[in-house]
């Protein structure tokens, strides 16, 4: 179908199935259900029944409240007509426009939206998804503070060798992207409190953070990543640059040149896009992620849009961009359905804004730069921000005020992930 052709209107209602309660899929739901368009209906799959906001998950492993990073979804859909279906996605089969759930059930679209986003990539380096602690899911940070505070209180009980404590106090963060570096800053203010709390001597905590670009955040102007990077080893963090991770064992860490002893490595380096965008049939990149169109329309398809992480366009793989394209994805089904101009997608320059350890944070906006309380502040007006997409304004105020989740109760956010090694 060329991209404005009208599509025939009936009487008939138009389904509209969402595959995903991310950033993207709950924006498209969101946006969507505000146009009341009669004879429409929304349907949003999901496989878990929160909405994770993963840019506070660094602050979980340290001792936030996990509650301020899950949200029920149905608190966000609760005064509108989404309809909510929790069903893991097994597969699509586009001839039939059916969307077949693990439960065995089948939903039929008129129009799909596919915002699963992206998983943990090891690229298959040896030992590191048995050893390494992953940072994508809310279960996973819990699991991670949970495992650092045993681990200190170990080093206390079980060690009156300095060698072993040293060892045992010793964390190490793989991947200095944004997730790296908030997580490394994070920890080594945090595992330095917590070793003073139980007495054990707070220098033989150490951070170190291995990267293998020549630089921390690769992604960034270097202009900018300098002060973050001399903030970091301000604050204690160790960084190795240019090296890449070999192998993982048992406590052990093989770069190329040097081995290091560690209870705790946390893999930050890698994700790709959800294998559901492949395993459809989909045109997509080396990174699994969908090739897209103006109109945010998986390439070659009429009626099937990709939003967020999977989607391959310019700054995909941003909780501002996955949001920004649930918005711009409900306008063009819309405009489908009432034969309007198709809008095109264009882009917008996201925030970069980086946490480094408590209340300090470096922003990066077009040319404009700041560092230091002051970004803290606007990192968390921007927390705030996302709330507001995502809540009503009272209860996103509610959280962001008391720092807590308007979960009735912890359970659904925090489900045990499994234990690896520990
Ligand atoms: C630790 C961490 C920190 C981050 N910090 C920031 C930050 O500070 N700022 C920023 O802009 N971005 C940040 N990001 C990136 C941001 O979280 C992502 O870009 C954003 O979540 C992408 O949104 P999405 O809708 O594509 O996917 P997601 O938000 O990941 O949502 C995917 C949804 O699909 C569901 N799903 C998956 N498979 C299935 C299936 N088969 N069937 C049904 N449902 C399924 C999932 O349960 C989930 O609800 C961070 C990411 C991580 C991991």
């Amino acid at each position: 179908m060329p991209h404005c052709a009208p599509v025939h209107m009936t009487n008939k209602e138009k389904k509209i199935i969402i595959v995903g309660g991310g950033f993207a899929g709950v924006a498209t739901a969101l946006r969507f259900e505000k146009k009341k368009i009669p004879n429409t209906k929304i349907v949003l799959l999901v496989d878990r029944p929160h909405f994770e906001y993963h840019g506070a998950l660094y602050r979980t492993v340290t001792g936030s409240s996990p509650l301020e990073v899950c949200i029920p979804l149905r608190d966000i859909f609760k005064d509108t007509d989404v309809e909510v279906l929790e069903d893991k996605v097994a597969s699509i089969n586009k001839t039939e426009q059916v969307v077949l759930g693990s439960s065995g059930s089948r939903y039929h679209y008129d129009y799909l939206v596919i915002g699963v986003g992206s998983v943990t990539n090891f690229f298959s380096i040896e030992g590191l998804d048995k050893y390494s602690y992953g940072m994508k899911t809310v279960s996973e940070a819990i699991r991670l503070k949970q495992h650092i505070v045993e681990t200190l209180l170990t080093c206390k009980i079980d060690f009156t060798n300095k060698l072993e404590q040293i060892c045992d106090a010793h964390f190490i963060v793989i991947g200095a992207g944004a997730t790296g570096v908030e997580l490394a800053a994070e920890i080594v203010v945090y595992a330095k409190k917590l070793a003073t709390e139980y007495g054990i001597d707070p220098s033989l905590v150490s951070v170190d953070l291995i990267e293998a670009a020549p630089r921390i955040l690769p992604g960034l102007p270097e202009s900018f990543t300098k002060r973050i990077e001399h903030h970091l080893r301000g604050l204690g963090v160790n960084i190795f640059l240019n090296r890449s991770i070999e192998r993982e064992e048992y406590e052990s860490v093989y770069l190329k040149d040097m081995q290091m002893k560690a209870r705790t490595v946390i893999w930050t380096a890698g994700v790709r896009a959800n294998d559901l965008y492949a395993a459809t049939g989909l045109q997509v990149d080396k990174r699994g992620k969908a090739e897209v169109d103006e109109y945010l329309r998986a390439v070659g398809e009429t009626n099937i849009f990709i939003g967020g992480d999977g989607a391959n366009t310019l700054r995909s793989g941003m909780a501002q961009t996955a949001l920004d394209h649930g918005k711009h994805i409900a306008e063009v089904i819309a405009a489908l359905i009432l034969e309007k101009k198709l809008p095109v997608h264009r882009e917008h320059e996201p925030i970069y804004a980086i946490p480094s350890g408590p209340g300090w944070a470096g922003i990066l906006w077009g040319n404009f730069k700041l560092y230091g309380k002051s970004g803290w502040a606007v990192r968390r007006l921007v927390d705030f921000i996302v709330f507001v997409h995502v809540l009503p304004l009272g209860k996103a105020i509610k959280i962001f005020q008391t720092n807590q989740s308007i979960c009735d109760s912890c359970s659904i956010c925090s489900v045990e992930a499994p234990h690896k090694h520990d």
